[in-house]
Order: C-alpha cells, then structure tokens, then sequence
C-alpha cells in the first residue's frame, strides 16, 4: 500500500514542477532582515510580512532573553491544566487593550484562531457571512462549524447585503472579513459593512492578521484607520507578522465570548500554551508601539517610496496605502512567465522577491508582491528601484 501511494505522490509532485506550481523553500542562513543571506549571497529582503521590522529589533531580542532567563523554556501544559503564567494572562489583557475589546484569548497561531473560534459561538442554526477572499484559515474554521455558510463576492457590498437578507431568519449572523487581503494588499469596506452589519442585527469579525501594529493612525487596525474601533465585535489577528513575527494568534473580543471560547475552542483546550518567551517578545513589541511611533512613520514613509518610485518607473500599481505592494503584469498576455522570469533575475540582481501566478491568483492576474518594512532604508528601496527598471526593461514589462 506505501509503494502504490509513494509512487502516485511521485507523480503528483513531478506534476507540480511541470505545471511550475511546486514551491521551493529557500533557505535563509541568516536572521529575518531587511538584509538577508541566501545562498551565500546577501540580498534584500521585499517578502517578509515584516511590516515594523521588530522581527529581529534589538529591544525586542532583548525582551526575548530577559524572559528566557526568568522564566525558562517551555510549559508543557495546555492552558487550564498548568499552562497559564502571568505573561500569558498580561499579554492578553494588553493585546485587548491594543485591539479596544474588552477581552483577548491567546492561541498557538492565527490559524488555530480562526480554526477555533466559529464552532463555538455558532450553531446549525446561525448564518456565516464570508468574503470570496478570505484566508485559508477563514475557510476551514467555517468548516468546522455547523453554521449555515453564505459567500458574498470579494468586497461586494451589494453581495453582501443580498446575502444578509438570505440569513435573516438565522439566529446569529456573523460577517466575517480579512481586515487586508494579503495578495492585493486592500482594505475591507469596513464602515459600510458595519453599516450592514447594523441594519441586519449581525455581528462582524474582522482578521487582522495584514493590520494588527501598523494600520490607522496608532496601528490598531483597520477598524482604527476607518474610525469604526466600537463597530466591531471580534477581532482575530497573528503574533506572526508585524507583532515580532513569532508566532501565536489572539482572538479578541466582547468578555462573555472570550469565556466560552476559552471553555469550549477546541484549539485552544487541545494545544499547548504559547512558550514564555513569544508573550515576553509581544509584550515589549506592544511596549514599542505605545511609546514609538518611529517604525510606524519609517514604515509609511517606505510604502510611499517603494509605489511612488514603481509608478514613476511606469510599472502598473493600484493605488493604496498599505506596505503590500503588488507588481503587476496583467496588460501583458505573458503575465505568468513575466513576474516568474522577472522575479528569478532580481534575485540575480540581489533583490528577494516572490511572483504569484495561477492558481494562487486568477489567470491573467500574475504579480509580484513586494512587501515594505520598516527596517528597509531609503537606499534599499532605492536598490529596488533600480534592479526593478533593469529588469523590467529587459523583460519589456516597461
Ligand atoms: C497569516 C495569516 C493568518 C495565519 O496566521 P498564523 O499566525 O501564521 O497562523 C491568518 N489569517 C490571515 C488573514 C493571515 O494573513
């Protein structure tokens, strides 16, 4: 039985690599950076979801080894046995205080988070409002539960308001969205889905894993940048990303709901506590925030630099604001070999970029997405730009 599945799995994955769908793992022989060292070679960093460039900040290092010496290793417990610590249960209350719910619930990753949040609070009889786009995790969390599901298209409000009125004889309706979508980097229409959310009694919950640290005026969130911080009930969000980019995950939120969650996720009861030292490092990352507003204002600063200076190159950018940043190449019939072949040949060039093509975007939308960070200077966007005019001339995508 092994051989036979071995050998159906060997060629699968020989598919993969014809198809050009297998992902390489390159592997970095240096800390996450604006700089990093790959194969031997230093070249700059533009994929990491290290928006506030905290991931290897010697504050937040620091922090890390201080709660190392304190508070040793692992728990080897889940939470309500003997995983609990005081880190956990500060960083919680401070997260919530961040986020303005009145509670927050730790979890290994965000993934678990959404994994573990809808089964829960949401039964056969109650109504999942969800965004065509939403994360993977979105997806498999609404599996898990028995709540009815309805998919409005991405960022359609009509949609979602015909789909509202579908649910609405169902005792909870949940609208659930990404704050930010990650492969185009745009917001959710937060005002006007809380706007529907209010005319329809539903609830909205909001993933900010794309948010959390560096989106609205104090990095908040979304819910921050669009002044809606009291329109949304739940917020789930990664220690993954801008947060230090550890991992763990938060669900945050009204108390009642945070106290089921943690009597009844299954993700939260079943897995172990986050270890010491991710609470201790998001702490002092959190610390950061309330008293720093430098790599918030380096960070939108670069986002400027990093679009005005495509555009100016003649490369096609949405407009936005957010530190993801897609390249486009969808007026080319080519668009798939183009951000493949031209991706390839900045690395050659010292720049660490990733093109996306189908299936992970629509055909005839291949990119490449570039993502600033806070840890970038003005001289490595500046290398960027440069390797990207040479590139994109020789690939005639300009
Ligand atoms: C990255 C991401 C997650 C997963 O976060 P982890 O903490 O890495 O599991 C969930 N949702 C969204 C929208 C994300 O971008």
């Amino acid at each position: 039985m092994l051989g036979e599945l071995k050998s159906i799995l060997g060629r699968e994955l020989a598919s993969l690599r014809e198809q050009g769908l297998y992902k390489e793992e390159r592997v970095l022989q240096s800390p996450q950076g604006a700089v990093v060292t790959v194969g031997g070679r230093e070249v700059l960093n533009f994929c990491a979801n290290n928006y506030l460039g905290l991931a290897a900040d010697p504050r937040v290092v620091a922090a890390a080894r201080r709660t190392l010496e304190r508070w040793a290793y692992g728990l080897s417990s889940v939470r309500f046995i003997c995983g609990t610590t005081e880190l956990h249960t500060r960083l919680e209350r401070e997260l919530a205080d961040f986020l303005g719910l009145e509670d927050a619930v730790l979890y290994a990753a965000c993934f678990d988070a959404n994994g573990g949040v809808f089964e829960p609070l949401l039964g056969e009889d109650c109504a999942i409002i969800t965004d065509q786009l939403n994360h993977a995790s979105i997806i498999d969390g609404v599996r898990l539960s028995k709540a009815q599901r309805f998919i409005y298209r991405h960022s359609d409000m009509e949609s979602l308001a015909k789909r509202l009125q579908e649910a609405g004889e169902l005792r909870v309706r949940l609208i659930v969205t990404d704050g930010v979508f990650s492969m185009d980097g745009d917001f959710a229409r937060l005002p006007e889905i809380c706007d529907l959310a209010e005319q329809h009694a539903a609830l909205v919950l909001v993933d900010e894993s794309h948010a959390t640290g560096f989106t609205g005026p104090t990095g908040r969130g979304t819910h921050e940048k669009f002044g809606v911080m009291d329109r949304v009930d739940l917020i789930t969000t990664t220690l993954g990303k801008a947060l230090g980019g550890g991992l763990g995950g938060a669900i945050a939120g009204p108390h009642e709901l945070i106290a089921w969650l943690r009597q009844k996720s299954r993700p939260y009861l079943f897995s172990n506590s986050l270890p010491p030292v991710v609470c201790g490092a998001t702490l002092e990352v959190l610390r950061i925030l309330r008293e720093d507003p430098l790599p918030l204002q380096t960070l939108d600063a670069n986002q400027r630099r990093l679009r005005q200076g495509l555009i100016e190159l003649g490369f096609d950018i949405d407009p936005g604001d957010h530190p993801i940043v897609p390249v486009h190449f969808r007026r080319f019939a080519t668009d798939a070999i183009m951000a493949q072949n031209m991706s390839r040949d900045l690395l050659l060039a010292g720049i660490y970029c990733i093109g996306f093509s189908y299936p992970v975007v629509p055909p005839g939308q291949a990119r490449i997405r570039l993502q600033a960070s806070a840890a970038h200077t003005p001289e490595h966007i500046d290398r960027l730009l440069a390797a990207f005019a040479k590139v994109g001339r020789k690939h005639g995508a300009i």
